[in-house]
């Protein structure tokens, strides 16, 4: 099952789509559905989750003038057995790595989705871009996790970048999407600059396209 929702962000003419496959890891019950639901279909509810058992919905956002479809995978309650399919990490653009505030142990794991993301996912670059979600930020009387031990964790990760979030109050969801994008983007633009190879065929293609519109002179 999958359902689109289109969300414009900036209300510029449309000049180019991108499909990005995002993927949500972390411990089981940090509130990755609830975040996927509340950023798709803007609801929450503590019943409904269980049910859904879907694997991925699909949001187009426009951001900056492009059209980005968004293909969100989320674990379907697979993450306990800590041992999820390849398919689910191949291909992925982005990866949304989820905490709760309330749950140490889901802090302390995150270097093993990490681990488990850059393997299966089979990525090489360290630069992949995170974004690192520290959900249930509502719940201030049982938070366990500090800002500052949050920050450290941070600053050992060479491409993330974080936000406290609330499914449930619907605080920083979208924005933490809308970053993912961006993260997303910046590291298109940083691999091309970084490979000359890809720079060069783009050169050939530029050229190509040129001489193809250049009027004919023969
Ligand atoms: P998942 O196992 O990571 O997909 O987590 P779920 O989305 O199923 O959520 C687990 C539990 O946490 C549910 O009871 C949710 O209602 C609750 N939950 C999810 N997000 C929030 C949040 O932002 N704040 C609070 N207080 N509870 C949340
Ligand atoms: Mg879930």
């Amino acid at each position: 099952m999958s359902t689109r929702r289109t969300t414009t962000i900036q209300s510029q003419p449309h000049s180019k789509a991108s499909f990005l496959k995002v993927i949500l890891l972390g411990d089981g019950l940090v509130g990755k559905t609830s975040l996927m639901n509340r950023f798709v279909t803007n609801k929450y509810s503590e019943t409904l989750l269980r049910t859904i058992g879907v694997e991925f919905l699909n949001k187009d956002l426009i951001v900056g003038g492009d059209v980005y479809t968004l293909q969100i995978w989320d674990t379907a309650g697979q993450e306990q057995f800590k041992s999820l399919r390849t398919p689910f990490y191949r291909g992925s653009d982005v990866c949304l790595l989820v905490f709760s505030l309330t749950n140490r142990e889901s802090f302390e794991n995150l270097e093993y989705w990490k681990k488990e993301f850059f393997y299966h996912a089979d990525v090489q670059n360290n630069e992949f871009p995170f974004v690192l979600l520290g959900n249930k930020c509502d719940a201030t009387e049982t938070r366990v996790v500090s800002r500052e031990e949050v920050d450290q964790f941070v600053s050992t990760c060479p491409n993330m970048e974080y936000y406290e979030t609330s499914a449930k109050l619907n605080e920083n969801v979208e924005k933490a999407f809308i970053a993912a994008i961006e993260k997303f983007k910046k590291f298109e633009e940083d691999a091309l600059n970084r490979d000359p190879f890809k720079a060069d065929d783009q050169k050939v293609d530029l050229n190509k396209i040129r001489k193809k519109n250049r009027p004919c002179s023969c």
